[in-house]
């Protein structure tokens, strides 16, 4: 059983297919969701998705954005520099997309052919000697043989399983809101727009079909945020009221949308990421953030490489959770630890700060500046294990046809 489809989730599902699992999903949303914010994706995760067969998709929905370009009060130029830069140091593996069309793009490799319950979650879970007991809302108990969380950064299975999320959060001193609207007047095609004031950034990007996103990242240190979208929309009115650039123009299109993303700024850090035949994958394992500016790879490549192990010893789930930590829990927490230096250059809190902050980006426009500074950062220090994956037969058949335990079962017999 899988908990979430987001990024984790069909992914995790896909590959766990392609070894032979018979994995079932549940998503609490009643359909995916359409929108949102938009996220750069590159490395571990691309080669994964071209595993997938899903590169000539990605780039058909993605953007190939030419200029990170910050903006003063009038909406003038105060640095910025060429993105190909990315493009250059990934040999042109490097996309923008929004995560939804990411998540429809996995979420469709894996339609009509793994069991999906939408609009569901699960509200206990019990282990016993021979499965894992899992109560759903609306479905009932039923009975897994393993049960992994990818239901992200407030994950229920972490929290049923392991303990409160207050016990492995880590908040970065930041709120993220963001919003899609149709028929923004002002439009910069492929150029990502960034004004900032101390303590508050808002991001400006064109989308196709007449459509634009808004992002928003504020200093806030207050862990209890507003649940309601109308509380959420006034404490960013608040936040942004008296803002320069577009800020009064895109507060007008806050009022517009029924759908705000509106979050905390946190990741989560745990001692393990198993227990007994509980596993977490994403952003409910080790959430880096949107700092790291990669969480969604990152969420990829911890689902395959979870489903790699279970497919070499699916009989002792157990070892294959310990090598999966032990795998890639150094590779995660070097990403936490460098998004939470980001973290300050992001959005600055002071006026000294933000000026600085400017004066590097400026930097990055001299020729082989940029290259420098995020060529080391930019490739993946990890190696992607190659599990002999059986190739994709369209049915998600695979080598072996077994689940955990089914080598005992198969001995008693
Ligand atoms: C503003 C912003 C910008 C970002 N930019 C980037 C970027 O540039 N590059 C990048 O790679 N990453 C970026 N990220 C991070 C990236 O979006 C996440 O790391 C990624 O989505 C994690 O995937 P996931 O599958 O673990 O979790 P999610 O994508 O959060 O998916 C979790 C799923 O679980 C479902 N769910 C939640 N609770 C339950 C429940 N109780 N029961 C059942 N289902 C449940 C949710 O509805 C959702 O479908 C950004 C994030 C933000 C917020």
């Amino acid at each position: 059983m899988i908990s979430g489809a987001g990024i984790a989730g069909p992914t995790l599902a896909y590959w766990l297919k392609a070894a032979g699992f018979e994995p079932t999903l549940v998503e609490r949303a009643p359909v995916l969701r359409s929108g949102g914010y938009v996220i750069d994706f590159w490395g571990l995760g691309y080669d994964i998705a071209e595993q997938m067969g899903l590169l000539p998709d990605i780039d058909r929905s993605g953007y190939h954005v030419q200029e990170m370009r910050v903006v003063d009060d009038r909406g003038r130029k105060l640095a910025g520099f060429g993105t190909r830069v990315f493009a250059e140091l990934t040999g042109g593996r490097y996309v923008t997309l929004q995560r939804s069309d990411l998540s429809r793009l996995l979420f469709e490799k894996i339609k009509g052919r793994t069991e999906i319950l939408f609009g569901d979650e699960i509200v206990a879970v019990r282990e016993d000697p021979k499965c894992i007991r899992v109560e759903l809302e609306h479905a009932g108990e039923r009975c897994f043989d393993l049960l992994i969380g990818a239901d992200g950064l407030h994950s229920a299975v972490r929290r049923l399983a392991f303990g409160p999320q207050t016990a492995f959060e880590k908040h970065l001193g930041y709120v993220v809101a963001a919003f899609e609207v149709r028929g923004y007047r002002l439009r910069d095609q492929d150029v990502y727009l960034m004004y900032g004031q101390p303590g508050r950034m808002v991001g400006r990007f064109t989308l196709r079909d007449d459509r634009t996103m808004f992002l928003f990242v504020f200093a806030s240190t207050d862990t209890h945020l507003p649940a309601s979208p109308d509380q959420q929309k006034a404490m960013v009115r608040d936040v942004y009221g008296g803002g320069g650039w577009e800020c009064r123009e895109i507060l007008a299109e806050l009022d517009q949308t029924d759908e705000l993303y509106f979050d905390r700024v946190s990741q989560i850090r745990m001692p393990s990421w198993s227990r007994g035949r509980v596993a977490l994958v994403g952003d409910a394992a080790f959430c880096v953030s949107l700092l790291a500016g990669q969480g969604s790879a990152l969420a990829m490549i911890s689902a395959y490489v979870l489903a790699g192990e279970l497919a070499a010893t699916p009989e002792r789930y157990q070892e294959a959770f310990a090598r999966y930590d032990e795998l890639l829990r150094t590779h995660m927490e070097t990403k936490q630890r460098a998004a939470e230096r980001f973290a300050g250059a992001f959005a600055p809190k002071t006026r000294s700060g933000l000026l600085f902050r400017n004066l590097v980006i400026k930097t990055f426009a001299i020729p082989g500046v940029a290259r420098l500074a995020f060529g080391r950062d930019i490739a993946d220090a990890l190696p992607l294990p190659n599990y002999n994956w059986p190739p994709d037969d369209g049915c998600g058949g695979g080598r072996n046809r077994h689940g955990p335990d089914d080598e005992e079962e198969d001995r008693s017999e």
